[in-house]
């Protein structure tokens, strides 16, 4: 850092209170905007609630001329736009449906020196298609009125992330276009490689990081093994928001729309006042559903990952996983709606292998086993594993029993079982399978161990298991994550199906002396 890393803060910290009414800026809110206002391009990597737009709007009051924020979807410009009308700051969108009027207004504003307007916000595809606003905006950058180019969500730039948008590619001609124009990207959910790969796409090699903390230090994070059957996982969603969260709000997410619908009406059938929302609602309907919740006629939206970007209520008190997300930064994304009041809030997935089995995209595989480790595992802080998930230093000790593995008090402890055989006898299956010509799923090759199935598929020479299926399914999760299995993809013009092969590591474990033992999460006698 040098003195004229912080030429602008006392501009900032002005118009902070006089436009902004507000009293402090947060950890790295302030770096972030010096660097910004400096004409250097940087990121910011904070969690959902942070307080990113601030790093943008601040400076945009602060500058002469336009910043142009890109962001993904209209509904959260919208929410932007409303909050900085109120605070008499000028900012507007250009979309499909502004009218010839408000564009010739916008076009006006963005090169004549004299106009208010502070910020534009387009979606990339207005970037990506329209030649027409691409060439206003090399006007705006000739007369100098090109403050700033920020980019809303940023990691979507990168195939590797967990949403990758392909217009959002075309942001590289930004540089290149305008060299002269700082850029700040935003992001929650970066992990480095994502970052590494979004600095090329965007072709800012010297882009400055700055990370806020991934650590919520008020959110309680708990893996639980999901029950067989809905009927069961219901009576424990249930029995979990009634004894702990009686009259509080939270969010149910589940994977597909027609379990948010099962869950909805499970739900309201043991009294718990739910809605549904997903995203073949009607707009309207989904409008309705977050308003009944944000007013807390409706406790618990039971929903899809279409409930996401804009919601902001502060005082979710749970966000329960049904199905886990398909990635650590989903994952993170979604239980981080919980707690924004700061106060203690709990964040519970319910984990088990067939739950993993319906991602079948073979590109979010290695994100699909980010979260599976997450899951399995049995005793590491819950903490320590996101933050390394996010590439943030962590030490477990600071987790204050705020996760199931660290709390004294968890009503799950942990067992030790040998599970060499169990292993070598899923892979007898598996040979018997290839034997015979056949190809398993998950879900088949549990039912041969379990004695179920095809007669085709029981190998003489191995009991039928005697193990629970919370810990079969466990045990199979266990060696496709460490390379004893492997999923094989099959894809139909209709569907793809997942197929489990020996992997490459079976072979070790078969004709070598290889132990494995595995720590077992159980309930605690009496819980
Ligand atoms: P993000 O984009 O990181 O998810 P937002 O920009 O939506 O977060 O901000 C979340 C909330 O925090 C908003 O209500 C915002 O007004 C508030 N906020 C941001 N910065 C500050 C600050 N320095 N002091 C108080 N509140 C802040």
């Amino acid at each position: 850092w040098n003195k004229n890393d912080f030429l602008w803060s006392s501009d900032l910290n002005d118009k902070l209170k006089s436009v902004f009414k507000l009293e402090k800026l947060r950890p790295m809110q302030l770096q972030t905007m010096n660097v910004t206002l400096s004409g250097k391009d940087c990121m910011l990597i904070m969690p959902t609630g942070g307080g990113k737009s601030l790093c943008f709007q601040l400076p945009a009051v602060v500058s002469k001329g336009i910043t142009l924020v890109v962001s993904p979807l209209i509904s959260l410009m919208e929410d932007q736009l409303m909050a900085l009308e109120a605070l008499d700051v000028h900012a507007t969108t250009l979309n499909a449906s502004t009218t010839t009027a408000e564009a010739k207004s916008i076009f006006d504003g963005m090169t004549n020196p004299k106009a208010t307007l502070k910020l534009l916000y387009v979606t990339p595809e207005k970037l990506a298609k329209s030649k027409r606003f691409m060439n206003k905006l090399e006007k705006m950058y000739q007369v100098g009125r090109f403050a700033r180019l920020v980019i809303d969500e940023v990691h979507c730039c990168s195939q590797w992330g967990h949403d990758f948008r392909p217009d959002y590619k075309f942001l590289g001609i930004m540089k290149r276009q305008f060299p002269e124009v700082p850029i700040l990207g935003l992001t929650a959910t970066a992990t480095v490689n994502v970052l590494e790969d979004v600095k090329k796409i965007l072709n800012i090699p010297k882009c400055q990081l700055f990370r806020a903390s991934f650590n919520r230090p008020n959110l309680y994070y708990q893996v639980r093994p999901k029950p067989a059957t809905q009927i069961e996982a219901l009576d424990e969603i249930q029995k979990i928001i009634q004894s702990r969260f009686n009259g509080q709000s939270g969010i149910v997410y589940c994977f597909s729309r027609k379990d948010s619908e099962e869950v909805t009406s499970g739900l309201q059938k043991r009294g718990i006042r739910s809605g549904c929302y997903h995203a073949n609602l009607s707009s309207q309907e989904r409008s309705r559903i977050h308003h009944m919740w944000s007013t807390g006629k409706v406790l618990v939206v039971v929903a899809t990952i279409a409930f996401g970007m804009g919601i902001d209520k502060p005082n979710v008190r749970f966000v329960i996983h049904h199905s886990i997300s398909k990635s650590m930064e989903n994952l993170y994304q979604e239980s981080g709606r919980a707690g924004r009041d700061e106060q203690r809030s709990e964040c519970i997935v319910f984990y088990r292998l067939a739950d993993t089995m319906v991602f079948t995209e073979q590109t979010g595989l290695k994100c699909l086993y980010g979260i599976l480790a997450y899951c399995l595992d049995s005793k590491r802080c819950r903490r320590s594993m996101i933050a390394q998930h996010f590439g943030e230093s962590w030490d477990a000790s600071q987790c204050d029993g705020m996760c199931d593995h660290c709390d004294l008090n968890s009503i799950y402890t942990s067992t030790t079982i040998d599970i060499t055989n169990h292993c070598k006898n899923v892979l007898a299956i598996l040979k018997q399978a290839t034997e015979t010509d056949q190809r398993v799923t998950a879900l088949k090759l549990v039912d041969s161990w379990f004695g179920k199935g095809q007669a085709s598929l029981k190998v003489k020479d191995i009991k039928v298991t005697t193990i629970s299926k919370e810990k079969a399914d466990i045990i199979i999760g266990y060696m496709l994550l460490n390379g004893y299995l492997k999923e094989d993809f099959h894809f139909t013009a209709y569907t793809t199906i997942s197929y489990i092969l020996p992997g490459p590591k079976a072979n070790l474990l078969l004709n070598g002396n290889r132990q494995i033992s595995f720590e077992f999460k159980v309930k605690a006698l009496g819980a």
